[in-house]
């Protein structure tokens, strides 16, 4: 295979079997020839006895269809499978130990954090280490209702300084400091920086965007040294 097609989907999780507990949502992305597209389309509308008619079907109907139609194979082959194979407990318990491995903790996903702060230390639920307690800088915001995830994405956040003209936040700054990422190390706080709203401005609409700007850019600048000051603390 060289380059890989544009992706389609998922427009939206299949069901499990009635039957069964629904434990975990397994996103897959196949990639497919056109003639198996067909045939997953053509056998998923003649299971629907061909109603409605091809023409008449929207574009997430026809993706419905080839992703219920491929996920339907797929689970009832495995069930087949299950059927017949015999398991032995100590197989059966290396299975259940690698599942809890790598779906694990699906209690806390899609929970928000109901973090504990104590003396200069904040404890939080994570994906991939349980709870763990890690120091929560002074300048932290804290972490009420962010989503619990693995430890690499927790971040301590500062408010936020913006720079605002006419109610309209046209840049706006905040501390950040995301002291587990594994891919791009954060050893010491940044500064994020991000430009919002696009607007047009007559002269006196440009003044206090200047005004503001200057404002703005000499907070920026006071938050330049703090990360100094930041960073040495941490260092030393
Ligand atoms: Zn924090």
């Amino acid at each position: 295979m060289s380059a890989i097609p544009p992706a389609f989907g998922p427009t939206e999780p299949i069901p499990c079997d009635d039957d069964r507990d629904a434990f975990a949502t397994v996103n897959i992305s196949m990639v497919v020839s056109r003639e198996q597209l067909r045939a997953a389309l053509a056998i998923g509308h003649a299971e629907q006895a061909g109603q409605p008619p091809l023409a008449d079907l929207e574009v997430l109907d026809v993706r419905r269809e080839v992703e219920g139609y491929l996920a339907a194979v797929a689970i009832i082959s495995t069930e087949q499978e299950t059927a017949t194979a015999r398991i032995s407990p100590e197989l059966l318990a290396e299975l259940d130990a690698a599942i809890d491995r790598a779906y694990t903790r699906r209690q806390f996903i899609h929970e928000a954090q109901a973090p504990s702060y104590s003396e200069g230390t904040v404890t939080l639920q994570t994906l991939d280490r349980g709870e763990v307690t890690v120091p929560e800088p002074a300048w932290c915001k804290g972490h009420e209702g962010e989503l619990v995830g693995p430890l690499s994405q927790v971040t301590h956040d500062g408010s936020d300084i913006t720079a605002d003209v006419d109610g309209l936040p046209l840049v706006r700054a905040n501390l950040t400091h995301a002291p587990y990422l594994e891919l791009e190390p954060e050893p010491h706080p940044l500064v994020y920086v991000e430009g919002l709203e696009a607007a047009s401005f007559d002269a006196d609409g440009l003044r206090q965007v200047v005004a503001e700007g200057r404002a703005f850019l000499d907070r920026l600048e006071a938050l330049a040294g703090q990360l100094d000051a930041l960073a040495e603390e941490g260092s030393s």
